[in-house]
C-alpha cells in the first residue's frame, strides 16, 4: 500500500518537573494521496500534539516522541534532524494553524512572506516569485491581489489573514497540508467559505489534508475518513459514513449525541457526555473512557482493547466489539 503519510504506534510525552504527561499513546493511522483525514476530538485529546509530532514541532525540551514511526512518501521522518525536517515542512508539507497571526510575521509585507518559500525551496527568481504570489493570492480569494501584495498582516481581517496563511502553506505545492483548527477562530460564515476554498484547492492541486478539528459539522462536510481521538488514543477510525452512520465506539456515540445537527429542523435533544477525561499524567491501564462509559465492563477497567476491524477502513478500540462480550465480559452491574 502506498500511503502518503503513515503513522505507526506513535507515543508522545511531555515532561514537566518529575512528571510525564502521556499526550499520545499508540496512535496509528495513514493518509492516502488526495485524501482528507480528519482527526476529531475534544481539546486535550492529543490531536494537535499528533500533528506537531509529524511536523517535528514538539516544544523542546518538554515534548518528545517516545516511540513509534512516521513515514512520509515511504521514507521515515521520525529520526530526521531539524534542518531536514524544516526542508520538508517548507516544500512538501504545508501547515495552517488556528491563529493565522502565529504563522504570519507582523513586520513583513504579505507578498514577501508568501514569496519567501518560493525563493528558498523552489529556486524561483524574484520576478517569478512575485507572479506566483499574486496568483496564489487570487487562488485563495483575496481581491485586488496586486495591491494587497504590499500590505502588512494587520491590514487584513481575520478571515483574509487565514487566506494569506493558506497561500503561504500552499505556495510550494505541498503533497500534504496539515490544518489545525483552521477555522475555529473565525465566525461561522467565514468558516464555511474557508473550508470550501480549502477543499476546492485540494481538488485542484491534488494534495492531501490532515484536518485537526473538534467540530463534527466540519468533518461531515469535508473529510473522507475520520479518526476519533480520546485521551491520547484513537478510539475509532472509519470513513465519514462509518463514523456518522454506523459508529462502533461509545465515545463516538457520545460525541454524535452531543453535537447539534444542522439539517434536523426539530433538534433532537443534545446529550452531553457526563464526567471528564482521565488525568494523562497517570493514564488508566484499561480503556480511557471507562469512567464515563455507560457500557463499561470489568475487562475495560483492566485492559486497553486493541483496535478491532470491521472493514478495511473501519475499526474501533472497544471491548463491546469483542466476540466474548457481554457473556464473558459482563457489564459492571453497579453502573446500570
Ligand atoms: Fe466503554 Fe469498555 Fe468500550 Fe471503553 S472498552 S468504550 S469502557 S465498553
Ligand atoms: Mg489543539
Amino acid at each position: 500500500m502506498n500511503h502518503l503519510l503513515e503513522v505507526r504506534h506513535l507515543n508522545v510525552a511531555f515532561r514537566s518537573r518529575e512528571r510525564e504527561l502521556q499526550a499520545v499513546r499508540d496512535v496509528s493511522f495513514h493518509i492516502n494521496e488526495q485524501e482528507t483525514l480528519a482527526i476529531v476530538g475534544e481539546s486535550g485529546s492529543g490531536k494537535s500534539v499528533t500533528a506537531r509530532a509529524i511536523m517535528g514541532m514538539l516544544p523542546s525540551p518538554y515534548g518528545s516522541i517516545k516511540g513509534g514511526e512516521i513515514h512520509f512518501q515511504g521514507q521515515p521522518i521520525t529520526g530526521l534532524n531539524k534542518r531536514a525536517l524544516r526542508k520538508i515542512r517548507g516544500s512538501e508539507i504545508g501547515m495552517v494553524f488556528q491563529d493565522p497571526m502565529s504563522s504570519l510575521n507582523p513586520t513583513m509585507k504579505i507578498g514577501a512572506q508568501i514569496g519567501e518559500g518560493l525563493l528558498q525551496h523552489q529556486k524561483f527568481t524574484r520576478a517569478e516569485a512575485r507572479r506566483r504570489t499574486i496568483e496564489l493570492l487570487q487562488l485563495v480569494g483575496i481581491p485586488d491581489a496586486a495591491s494587497r501584495y504590499h500590505q502588512y498582516p494587520h491590514e487584513f481581517s481575520g478571515g483574509m489573514r487565514q487566506r494569506v496563511a493558506i497561500a503561504i502553506a500552499l505556495a510550494c505545492n505541498p503533497k500534504l497540508l496539515i490544518a489545525d483548527e483552521p477555522t475555529t477562530a473565525l465566525d461561522v460564515t467565514i468558516q464555511a467559505q474557508i473550508m470550501d476554498m480549502l477543499t476546492d484547492l485540494q481538488e485542484r492541486m491534488g494534495s492531501s489534508i490532515l484536518l485537526i478539528t473538534h467540530d463534527l459539522g466540519v468533518v461531515a462536510e469535508v473529510a473522507h475518513r475520520v479518526a476519533v481521538m480520546y485521551a491520547g488514543i484513537i478510539v475509532e477510525t472509519g470513513t465519514v459514513e462509518d463514523i456518522f452512520e454506523r459508529p462502533r465506539h461509545p465515545y463516538t456515540w457520545g460525541l454524535l449525541q452531543s453535537t447539534p445537527k444542522l439539517d434536523a429542523p426539530d433538534q433532537e435533544r443534545l446529550v452531553p457526555i457526563e464526567g471528564s477525561p482521565p488525568d494523562l499524567y497517570s493514564p488508566p491501564q484499561g480503556c480511557p473512557f471507562a469512567q464515563r462509559c455507560p457500557y463499561a465492563m470489568e475487562v475495560c477497567v483492566h485492559h486497553l482493547p486493541e483496535a478491532m476491524s470491521f472493514t478495511d477502513n473501519h475499526s474501533a478500540r472497544c471491548w463491546l466489539n469483542d466476540p466474548r462480550s457481554p457473556v464473558e465480559h459482563a457489564p459492571i452491574a453497579a453502573r446500570r
